[in-house]
């Protein structure tokens, strides 16, 4: 065969593989021109998401998601409350019965919730026994999980593939931003914030929209408590996403993450 035949030939064979890779960068939109997405995650199940993080997402026309620790004394002395909320459409998430950590790298980890004591079946079926209690709350079949203290392996052993038939997506920890079609949709980084100001928080949003990618913040405590976020830095986000709605897109993670699936 002739050198400029095979030239043609090769050239012919690898072209819809480029188009196709080509096409995919070109395609991902974020809806109604946004350039970036946010998500506002709240970890733990704690009063002070239903006293203040609730209100203010609901004074700024913005929806978040609270995932709630099955075993939270805030989800059973106010059921009510986190019911009426759900309604509203802000996102219950599972974030497991006990909160079960690697005790290896958290001093205040109970033995019996060890990470790396469970075996597989004991985190599956806590998984799945904490989105029945969930769904007997706000009567949702679907929603997404955040792994404890960003925690996805026991004893060194991924239990991620095997939660992938309980959830649509999962949130996972490390501050970093990537870019969004390096995003694993069953690891998606969050920023675990620790007393920032406003102006980090929102300094963050818009490095995303410089990249075009997802900033997903890992809350606690709002307003005093735990890896606290005051009240006052946390307003100021809000505002800020509620100014910049055309440009960035705040919804659930839920939300979010399925539209970053049904794009790639
Ligand atoms: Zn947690």
């Amino acid at each position: 065969m002739k050198p400029a035949l095979i030239f043609v030939l090769i050239l012919t064979l690898s072209l819809p593989k480029m188009c196709a890779q080509e096409s995919n960068i070109v395609t991902f939109r974020w809806p109604e021109g946004a350039g970036s997405a946010v998500c506002l995650t709240y970890d733990d199940g704690l009063d002070c998401h239903l006293d203040v993080a609730m209100p203010a997402l609901e004074k700024y026309g913005l929806k978040g998601t609270f995932y709630a620790t099955g075993s939270s004394s805030s989800l059973f002395d106010r059921m009510e409350e986190w019911r009426s909320w759900a309604a509203k459409g802000y996102e219950i998430g599972n974030h497991t019965l006990f909160h079960p950590c690697q005790g290896d790298r958290f001093d205040w980890v109970r033995p019996e919730y060890d990470l790396n004591k469970y075996t597989m079946d004991q985190i599956r079926t806590e998984l799945r026994t904490a989105n029945t209690l969930l769904t007997a709350i706000d009567g949702e079949k679907e929603r997404s999980f955040a792994y404890t203290c960003g925690n996805y392996t026991i004893d060194g052993l991924s239990f991620i593939d095997s939660i992938r038939f309980m959830f649509p997506s999962a949130r996972g920890a490390g501050e970093q931003l990537k870019p969004i079609d390096q995003v694993d949709t069953y690891y998606v980084p969050s920023w675990g914030v620790s007393d920032p100001t406003g102006e980090e928080l929102i300094a963050y949003v818009k490095k995303a929209n410089e990249m075009g990618t997802i900033a997903v913040f890992m809350f606690h405590s709002v307003g005093g408590g735990y890896l606290n976020v005051s009240a006052e830095a946390h307003e100021q986000l809000l505002e800020y996403l509620q100014q910049n709605r055309e440009k960035v897109w705040t919804d659930t993670f839920l939300n979010v993450m399925e539209y970053v699936k049904a794009q790639s």
